[in-house]
């Protein structure tokens, strides 16, 4: 078979609510992701993605709350205690959480993710989101994005006014940081047994991850049932062990993203891209992150948008790609 017939081959699968098989899935990440067939693919994840949604896309608003070295050390992240990056911790009051959240929903955010450490106090994460849903109104969703979870903690995140959970088996988990892939299975296992949406992303995507380790992972989410799923690079931060490895193109992030959009299809609706890309845009992605505070990807507190990608750009870019706003 052809790469021009895998495609649309791929395309019918996905507009029939297939599963698409592995070697399929790595056949469309094997395409060069400069050439006409990208180009293809891009658009029938495209199409796709308009069918799925009825072209509508939303904001993913993301709060660090916590800006504190980290002992688990991941060879990506800027909070890691031993690349001596994070040396000036700074945890956002609640103030400033709930004060930024409400900024977020009143310029039209879908989702707000307030994402903390392995270190941040559990009770306090749902005395945030108590407060945010008592002083805010609005049919946003509240994701939250922390440690290990066990079934107690799934549902105090529930009734807390949580929605979602974002949880992610990381590429090369286990080599690149210290956790256990059986013990973040375990996790995922948790939330889907929970009241819990399941979030997940490959990432994050380097040049040197495989076309084989990305369908695992990918593989991995559409097993934990996964309600949200895309892909996110991995930002070289100077100091951190990755760092010299540089950037991925962003054309592949943009291919990774068109081949999660025709492999979830309509088991998951919402493919999220991040950082944010026109290009995935135009290749079926329909989620853009706003990221502000305490994010891996800088060094420092982020007081205004990381990488100025703010509310009104998304939206512009939404609609230069022909979609609505609205999830
Ligand atoms: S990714 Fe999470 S666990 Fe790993 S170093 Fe960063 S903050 Fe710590």
């Amino acid at each position: 078979m052809t790469i021009r017939q895998t495609v649309q081959k791929a395309e019918a699968m996905a507009l029939a609510g297939e599963a698409l098989p592995t070697e399929t899935i790595i056949r469309l990440l094997e395409i060069d992701p400069n050439s006409e067939e990208a180009e293809l693919l891009g658009a029938a994840a495209r199409l796709v993605a308009a069918k799925v949604t009825g072209n509508k896309a939303g904001i993913w608003a993301s709060i660090g709350v916590d800006y504190v070295p980290c002992p688990m050390n991941c060879r990506f992240c800027s909070f890691g205690e031993a690349w001596g990056t994070a040396e000036d911790a700074y945890t956002l009051t609640d103030d400033e959480v709930v004060n930024q959240a409400k900024s977020f929903i009143e310029s039209g955010a879908d989702w707000i993710t307030l994402r903390t450490t392995e270190h941040y106090e559990f009770s306090n994460l749902i005395k945030l989101a108590q407060r945010i849903r008592a002083e805010i109104p609005g049919n946003y969703k509240l994701v939250a994005n922390t440690g290990e979870m066990n079934e107690l903690r799934t549902d105090e995140l529930k009734k807390g006014g949580f929605n979602i959970l974002y949880h992610a088996i990381r590429l090369k988990e286990g080599s690149d940081t210290p956790f256990s892939v059986a013990k973040r299975r375990k996790t995922l296992e948790n939330i889907r047994g929970s009241e819990l949406d399941l979030a997940f992303l490959v990432e994050p995507v380097g040049v040197e991850h495989t076309n084989r380790e990305i369908a695992d992972v990918f593989e991995m989410a559409m097993e934990a049932d996964a309600r949200i799923f895309g892909a996110m690079a991995r930002i070289p931060v100077k100091g951190t062990p990755l760092y010299e490895l540089g950037l991925l193109d962003e054309r592949r992030l943009a291919q990774i993203v068109a081949v999660t959009r025709l492999a979830a299809n309509f088991r998951a609706p919402d493919i999220c891209v991040h950082p944010a890309s026109k290009t995935a845009l135009k290749w079926g992605a329909n989620v853009v992150v706003v990221d502000i505070g305490a994010v891996p990807r800088a060094v420092g507190v982020s007081p205004t948008e990381w990488n100025g990608f703010d509310i009104p750009t998304a939206r512009a870019w939404f609609k230069e790609a022909g979609f609505q706003q609205g999830c």
